[in-house]
């Protein structure tokens, strides 16, 4: 029997390589020909076993694939067609795609949007697929580029943040971006930023309840006392979209933002997220992220070279995104 090679996280120390069978995939309609996976913060925690991501051990790491059907019990989808999947559990309870073939239910996948190749979907992956997420919260608080005013992005050299700068300069926000890396000032600034703000002054736990309104909305992949600094300096009617925890997971915040500015705090999960918006992003990415942009954020390497990336993003040396190629 053809065997594949997958990256698999055992209950102790961190992920390794294995060659499995179609007797080791789940349960599940569509089986795809894997061809690219991406490289996420939450993958760094799972390959490394530095963070509790994954449930169920032995899995298949990788947290989204693009590939091609190879078999579909679905009437969806046929052998041929292209898809990508992203979430839904892969890798904390359900094989992924850090490997050449897997196996998921008829409602996980979407088809590639066209104008997209497979690897830019994956250059999008998890993260780009949040930020738009993040970006279409905003819009659904009001936050417009007609209106004067500028949006911030934390994070804003990694994944997610990357994604999203490039995607509201598109829309013709005026971004700034937060980073503790100025040697990724050019960078950012070739996505679309017009300003940057160190990421040590917002990280830094504030003395009063409210500061100077400066931001129209703002695309949080931190969390921690730089949400809780972000919410504070949101303007009037302003939204903030939580989709990170790169600082932390606590929000140390009072109750003033939301009611003396009206400030709304709005989360974002991309993981189940439901299929109709699930498409909706998808199609948005295609019309809305200028794929030149998105080509200067994408860097690409093998499967083999995971393990050093998964610690390298858990370190903050990664920037933009990460296609991982896998089939031929
Ligand atoms: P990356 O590692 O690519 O980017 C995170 C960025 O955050 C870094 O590049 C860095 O930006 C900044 N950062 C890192 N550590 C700190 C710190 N201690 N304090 C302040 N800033 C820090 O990760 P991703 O973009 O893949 O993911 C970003 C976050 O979003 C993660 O927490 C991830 O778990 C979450 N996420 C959530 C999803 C959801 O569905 N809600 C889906 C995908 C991701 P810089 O160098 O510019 O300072």
């Amino acid at each position: 029997m053809a065997t594949h090679r997958a990256l698999v996280a055992h209950e102790n120390g961190p992920a390794r390589f294995e060659q499995l069978t179609d007797d080791d995939l789940p349960a599940g309609e569509v089986t795809v020909d894997v061809r690219h996976s991406s490289l996420n913060y939450k993958d760094g925690l799972a390959v490394t076993g530095k963070g509790k991501i994954v449930r169920s051990f032995p899995l298949v790491c990788g947290i989204d694939f693009a590939g091609t059907v190879a078999a579909s019990d679905s009437p969806r989808f046929a052998a041929g067609d292209e898809v990508v999947v992203t979430g839904w559990g892969m890798s904390e309870n359900h094989p992924g795609g850090y490997t050449e073939r897997q196996r998921v239910p008829a409602e996980w996948p979407v088809h590639k949007p066209a104008g997209l190749s497979p690897a830019q979907t994956m250059a999008i992956g998890t993260a780009g697929f949040t930020a738009m997420l993040s970006v279409q919260a905003l819009e659904d608080h009001g936050v417009t580029p007609d209106q004067d005013g500028e949006v911030l992005v934390t994070g804003a050299a990694g994944g997610v943040g990357s994604v999203a700068v490039a995607l509201l300069a598109n829309l013709g926000h005026r971004v700034v971006a937060a980073t503790g890396r100025p040697e990724t000032h050019e960078y950012l600034r070739s996505l679309g930023a017009s300003d940057f703000v160190d990421r040590a002054e917002l990280a830094e736990p504030g003395k009063r309840p409210l500061d100077k309104q400066r931001w129209l909305g703002a695309v949080d992949s931190v969390g921690d006392t730089t949400l809780a600094n972000v919410l504070k300096q949101t303007r009037y009617r302003g939204c903030v979209a939580a989709c990170g925890l790169a600082g932390g997971t606590d929000l140390p915040t009072s109750v003033m933002p939301f009611i003396l500015r009206g400030v709304a705090l709005q989360g974002v999960d991309s993981v189940h997220c439901p299929a109709e918006p699930r498409e909706e992003a998808w199609r948005r990415l295609a019309a809305d992220l200028p794929l030149d942009k998105l080509d200067a954020a994408t860097t690409r390497r093998p499967l083999d070279d995971v393990p050093e990336l998964a610690a390298e993003i858990l370190a903050g040396r990664t920037r933009g995104r990460v296609v991982i190629d896998i089939g031929g």
